[in-house]
């Protein structure tokens, strides 16, 4: 259920409609409180109960309107939050103007190359880097990452190169650590339903990049986020990396109809990740660009120095080269788009 004040309800009314729904044991939830109040109710309610309830409200003074949760997932919902999240990382954003450009190797390799690397991937348009210090990998005895050693020279990459780190985390047990470490933590499709991990990264302040399960389904992606949102981090981006069809000659299929979908279905913003979607650095150009154009707020592209010798993804890795060509239309796309279809 969601309460909406007037503009400019005094603090004294907003106090009776919390205490109004404190007092039937409910736990409301204050957003938006600079322009006008939107109380929030999350749990499950009684269904008999409600029509009561919201009459009871109805008659609270301040109050413009009571409406009920259209969907299954609610903080994640537009009824929950009308204007766009954007997520801001220092002076970095995710979903406010301009694309954001997320790019690095699938996992890092040593710290010589990522500090090159996110140097290159600075001066050709990147604002994040990705690279994986922990590796969730299909066969156990794939290279699985550096750990903590690779967190590390991550963070000095970043540092080095004044982009903002996103990283994998994998367990619950780590969020603390890598969040020490990365300004992103990124929760991979493997882990999109690995509850206990959504929680511990709701349950600490940095900003996730929740990325789509290969088997979900767009609710089952936003109840997820939903998970994150419930524990008070409201720092959620929304990532579509593909998912498995029939079809083999591509590693994933890249929903693209996902993007404008979440973008209506939810305020939180979307990134599209084409590396992981086609598995053929071939076809990531296109795909990103067609991502832009479909109103997504960012991408995140694999790329690495001498991709044929990554240890991990080389085969969908951009060369340095190709990503400065694909960085410079992604704007001019991002912008035509937005003319086109308006902000959303
Ligand atoms: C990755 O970003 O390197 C990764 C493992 O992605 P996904 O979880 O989408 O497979
Ligand atoms: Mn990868």
């Amino acid at each position: 259920m969601v309460v909406i004040m007037h503009q400019g309800a005094p603090k004294r009314e907003i106090g009776q409609v919390l205490a109004a729904l404190q007092h039937r044991g409910l736990e409301p939830r204050i957003i938006s409180p600079e322009d006008r109040v939107v109380i929030g109710v999350v749990e499950e309610m009684d269904q008999a109960s409600i029509p009561k309830l919201r009459e009871a409200l109805a008659g609270l003074k301040g109050v413009e309107e009571v409406e009920e949760f259209g969907s299954a997932w609610k903080l994640a919902s537009r009824d929950f939050r009308s204007q766009r999240t954007v997520v801001r990382v220092g002076e970095r954003t995710v979903g406010g103007p301009g694309v954001a450009v997320m790019a690095g190797p699938c996992a890092v390799e040593s710290r010589d190359s990522i500090i090159s690397l996110a140097n290159v991937l600075a001066g050709a348009g990147a604002s994040f880097l990705r690279g994986g210090a922990f590796k969730p990998r299909t066969s156990p005895y794939s290279f699985r990452g550096l750990g903590r050693e690779g967190l590390e020279y991550l963070a000095q990459a970043g540092k080095e190169s004044g982009l903002k780190v996103v990283t994998e985390v994998l367990r619950p047990g780590e969020v603390e650590l890598v969040a020490r470490y990365a300004d992103i933590l990124q929760i991979g499709a493997r882990n999109m339903q690995n509850f206990a991990l959504l929680e511990a990264a709701g349950d600490q302040g940095q900003p996730v990049l929740l990325k789509r399960g290969l088997m979900a389904t767009v609710k089952e992606f936003l109840l997820s986020a939903e998970y994150i949102l419930a524990r008070g981090n409201p720092g959620v981006i929304l990532c579509e990396r593909g998912i498995r069809t029939f079809e083999t000659a591509t590693r994933n299929t890249l929903d693209l109809a996902a993007v404008p979908l979440l973008k209506q279905l939810s305020h939180l913003p979307v990134v599209v990740d084409p590396s992981h979607a086609a598995g053929k650095r071939e076809l990531v150009p296109a795909l990103a660009l067609a991502a832009v154009a479909a109103g997504a707020d960012g991408i995140m592209v694999e790329v690495h120095p001498d991709p044929d010798r990554a240890l991990s993804d080389g085969r969908q890795s951009l060369t340095p080269e190709m990503f400065r060509a694909l960085a410079k239309g992604l704007e001019p796309v991002a912008e035509l788009s937005r003319g086109l279809l308006g902000e959303g």
